[in-house]
């Protein structure tokens, strides 16, 4: 049985920063992936019921385990408080893991939801800190190794070494 891997949907998409080599060594690894029927592709805040477009939200003052713990919030840019959405899109980020049996996750880093090493740092400025995200968090949280999109190659030993290739 190969190992699942729960996988942010933009990523799929790649509308994500990358420079050319690491652009085609993901195309590449995701591609085999997606025909070994590996990848479980998922977007926790569209499954949320977050709208499309929706305005940009950050985590203030906090990271994303704190807001699962009600100890941080998540605003939006004009100052609304969306934690509940962003809280129940980290509940079933888990949910699809752990039905899928997923052991791994590759989420798009920078977002509230998926970041994984870096979030940004609730000034809407653009200013980035290292930091996870709800979902990223959770996981974590719950033994499901969680990799950014810029550790492909950590992730894919990861994988050779569960399945001791
Ligand atoms: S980074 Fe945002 S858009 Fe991409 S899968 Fe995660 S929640 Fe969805």
């Amino acid at each position: 049985m190969p190992s699942k891997i729960l996988i942010s949907a933009c990523l799929m998409g790649f509308q994500v920063r990358y420079n050319g080599r690491e652009k085609a060594d993901l195309r590449q690894t995701l591609e085999r992936w997606q025909k070994e029927q590996r990848l479980v592709i998922h977007c926790p805040e569209l499954a949320a019921g977050l709208p499309v477009p929706r305005r940009p939200a950050e985590i203030i003052a906090g990271s994303g385990d704190e807001v699962m713990r009600n100890a941080a919030r998540i605003q939006e840019n004009n100052g609304e408080d969306v934690t509940a959405h962003y809280q129940l899109a980290a509940w079933l980020a888990l949910e699809t893991a752990r039905k899928e049996g997923c052991c791994a996750a590759l989420l798009t880093d920078g977002s509230p939801t998926c970041g994984s090493r870096a979030i940004y740092d609730g000034t809407f400025s653009g200013t980035q800190r290292a930091g996870m995200g709800v979902a990223a968090a959770l996981l974590s949280a719950h033994g499901i190794r969680v990799f950014s999109h810029q550790q492909l190659p950590e992730l894919v030993d990861f994988i050779n070494a569960r399945e001791e290739i």
